[in-house]
């Protein structure tokens, strides 16, 4: 069921991977919607919706929300953007979930970030953060900068543990498709270039290059 002119990619990689920068990026030279299932959920939360309301004690507790559940969430979104090319960030996350969004469309290319652990461990653990934006150093307030909580070195490698425990199977359910592109390195600005240049040959003429890599 591919749709000419249009592109469906998936986006995954580790938390502290640089997966937030290389999404941003990827919406923005190619004009993508960028379509995120925690900041889908999370706003789910915030606006005190039915299902916001179920699902927030999963999510704080940092389970995985049901399949059936997310699946139709995303599903629903991503019928709401009618024709439009989309990059899909969070979702899915189990071979499940995979399914439910093959059973809609298929999707043209999966870009799987892979930053060595180390080096995650690494930036996370080294991360400084302004509480009350949230944002790296901050040099606009001048208020302290703290370490988060969920960043010490042993939550940092349960996380990532967890993560790889999760997603292998999504990543094998995608090679096994031919669809799964691997970039590696250690540095985002790195990885950019390979991921634009590779995006730059998939996407269709009219909805690539409003920025150079
Ligand atoms: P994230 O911002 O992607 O880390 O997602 C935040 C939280 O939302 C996760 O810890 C899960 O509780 C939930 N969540 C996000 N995406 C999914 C998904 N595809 N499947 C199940 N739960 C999800």
């Amino acid at each position: 069921m591919a749709l000419k002119g249009v592109f469906r990619g998936v986006i995954m990689g580790a938390p502290g991977s640089g997966k937030g920068t290389v999404s941003s990026r990827i919406a923005q030279s190619f004009g993508l919607q960028h379509l995120s299932s925690g900041d889908t959920l999370r706003a789910n939360i915030e606006a005190k919706t039915d299902l916001g309301l179920l699902m927030k004690s999963c999510i704080d507790q940092g389970q995985l929300v049901p399949d059936d559940v997310i699946s139709r969430l995303i599903l629903t979104s991503l019928r709401n953007m009618n024709q439009s090319s989309w990059l899909l960030d969070g979702f899915p996350r189990t071979v499940a979930q995979a399914e439910a969004l093959d059973s809609m469309c298929d999707v043209d290319s999966v870009i799987n970030l892979d930053v060595p652990f180390q080096t995650i461990r690494e930036r996370l653990t080294s991360r400084w953060v302004h509480l009350p934006s949230g944002r790296g150093l901050d040099d606009v307030t001048g208020e302290p900068l703290v370490q988060r909580d969920d960043d010490s070195p042993e939550t940092v490698t349960r996380r990532l543990k967890d993560y790889e425990r999760q997603t292998q199977p999504v990543l094998e359910y995608y090679r096994s498709k031919g669809v799964l592109e691997t970039f590696t390195g250690t540095e985002t600005n790195k990885i950019w270039p390979h991921v634009h240049a590779f995006l730059s040959k998939k996407i269709p003429g009219n909805q690539q290059a409003r920025g150079k890599a």
